[in-house]
Order: C-alpha cells, then structure tokens, then sequence
C-alpha cells in the first residue's frame, strides 16, 4: 500500500509524521472520506470543496489549489491500482510546539492521502436494515464546534459511538441541544412519511453530507418532495422509513429505533428506490482515472 505524505508516496510502514503535528496532539487538522467506483471518484469536486470550507473555517492555509489535491488523490488510486477503493483526505496543520498556538505550525500543513477498500457494514444489513438507538451525547453545538467543519476532532461522535456499542448497536441517532434529531455518528438521518422524505437541515448540528446532498438530488429527478425540516424522535418512530447516509455507507435502511419498529420492519420502498438509483449514479458519474 502507497501512501502519499505531502508530494511522495510512502510504504504503509514508513508512512509517518512527527509526534509535534497538532492533527496528533490536538486534531488540529481537516479531513473528506471519498469513494471510488469503477476507476471514477464520486463527486470528488464536491469532497475538495468541503475540505476547503472546513480548512477556511480553522484558518488552515492548504499548500496545494483544488486542483492539485483532486490530482493528487487521483495519482494515489493509481498508485495503489485500486478500481474500487476508500480514500482518506487528511490535511493537518502540521508539526509545531507542545502549546496551541497554530502560529508555531505555520507552513507545515501535511497533506495525506490514504487509499483502501472498505467495507463499512456486512452485505445483510444492507437488505435487512440497521437497529439503532439514540445515544446521551448531543451533537456538537454549532455554536460552539460547528458540525460543518469536518476535523480532526472526532471525540464528540467517538463518545456517541461508544455509548451504542456499550448497548450493543452499531450506529446512534445524535440529538441536539434541544433534543432535536440531528445525525448519526458518521452519517445522516432520513425518514419517510406518507412518501415524503424528511432529513435535518444543517442548523441542526448536522453535517451537510455529500450523500446526502445526493439523496436529495436523486429525490427531486425522482419527483419524490423531500423536505429539510426539524425532526423529533417521535416522527423517527412513527415513520413508514429510515435511512442513513454516508459516503463510507452509502444508503442504509434502519428498521428498528430504541426498540420501535419502523413501518413494516422491512427496508421500504421508497428507501430501496433510492439505493437503487444512488447506485447507478456511481456507476455512470464520476471523475475517470
Ligand atoms: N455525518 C457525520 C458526522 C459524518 O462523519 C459523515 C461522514 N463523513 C456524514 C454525516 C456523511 O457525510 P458524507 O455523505 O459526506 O460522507
């Protein structure tokens, strides 16, 4: 497996960075989960322009154009000969001192590429569906640490993360401060109602997820109305469908919430109409290499 580490591809061994680097010692860094399918990167200009909001937003200079990260990316799945692959974007702010202060790191960003295969959930679950549950840790506050900006800092769903695990569940729906429905741990929530499709808008403390975005997309070509709107867990319980979204999962079906069944206990209909469509987007879109 080559690595790439600012401009050269390392073996998986000998890819490493100083234990001065603030991604290390504070998560001080960004970073885009983006997938591969059949030698084409879906929506890879979108991941690179997220990654350039979430860096603008911590004041992290990226050393390379948009342009440069998306060859960049492209050259490590070459390298690495993968059709279908993982990769992982990680620009950290680079090695400093012990203390905080990003000044102490400035000009050392590290620019990571990491490629692989991936498998986030067993091929079963994709027919049968998820049972999930929702967790005491809230959302970050976007007051405090935007969801929007991806970093390095991943506590705040590594804790939710935890608590499901603990209870013996893979995945957990994230409230906000209000008790509102945000997202999952590493993805975003949907419902269905009477055919219509309901996620969280961002305000919510949800990140505005690339598959997501393309769920809705797929929705309007679909002329299913989907509505971004404030979801209580009452509505995830009393819905005909629930799906999560994300780039390492792709679509998912949930059929059990804190112990309630979702409308039939069966992935629904519209729910596989999506995933049906959301895959064959994959296969005909896409930045070729
Ligand atoms: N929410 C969180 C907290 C995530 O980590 C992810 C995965 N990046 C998502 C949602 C889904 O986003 P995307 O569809 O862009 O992968």
């Amino acid at each position: 497996m080559e690595i790439y580490i600012n401009g050269k591809f390392y073996e998986k061994s000998q890819a490493k960075i100083s234990v001065f680097d603030h991604g290390l010692l504070y998560g001080d860094g960004v970073f885009e989960g983006i997938r591969s399918y059949n030698r084409m990167v879906f929506k890879l200009k979108e991941h690179i322009e997220r990654l350039f909001e979430s860096a603008k937003s911590i004041m992290l200079e990226i050393p390379l154009t948009q342009g440069e990260i998306m060859k960049a990316v492209i050259n490590t799945l070459k390298e690495n000969k993968l059709k279908d692959g993982y990769i992982r974007l990680i620009v950290t702010r680079g090695e400093g001192d012990l203390g905080l202060d990003p000044r102490k790191c400035r000009g050392n960003a590290t620019v990571i590429i990491i490629t692989d295969k991936i498998a986030l959930y067993p091929k079963e679950l994709y027919r049968e569906g998820l049972k999930i549950i929702t967790v005491p840790t809230l959302r970050n506050l976007p007051e405090a640490l935007n969801p929007q900006i991806k970093s390095l800092n991943y506590l705040n769903n590594i804790l939710a993360k935890i608590e499901a695990v603990y209870a013996g569940f893979d995945e957990a729906i994230m409230l906000d401060s209000l008790g509102y429905v945000a997202e999952c741990t590493g993805d975003n929530i949907f419902i269905v109602k009477r055919n219509h499709l309901y996620t969280p808008p961002q305000c919510m403390g949800t990140l505005r997820g690339i598959t997501r975005d393309t769920v809705l997309e797929i929705a309007r070509k679909d002329k299913i109305s989907a509505h971004e709107h404030v979801i209580t867990r009452h509505e995830v319980y009393i819905s005909d469908e629930c799906f999560l979204t994300g780039t390492a999962a792709e679509i998912i079906p949930v059929v059990m919430v804190d112990g309630r069944v979702i409308g039939t206990g069966k992935p629904g209909k519209v729910t596989l109409k999506l995933m049906k469509d959301f895959k064959e987007l994959t296969k005909k879109e896409g930045t070729k290499y």
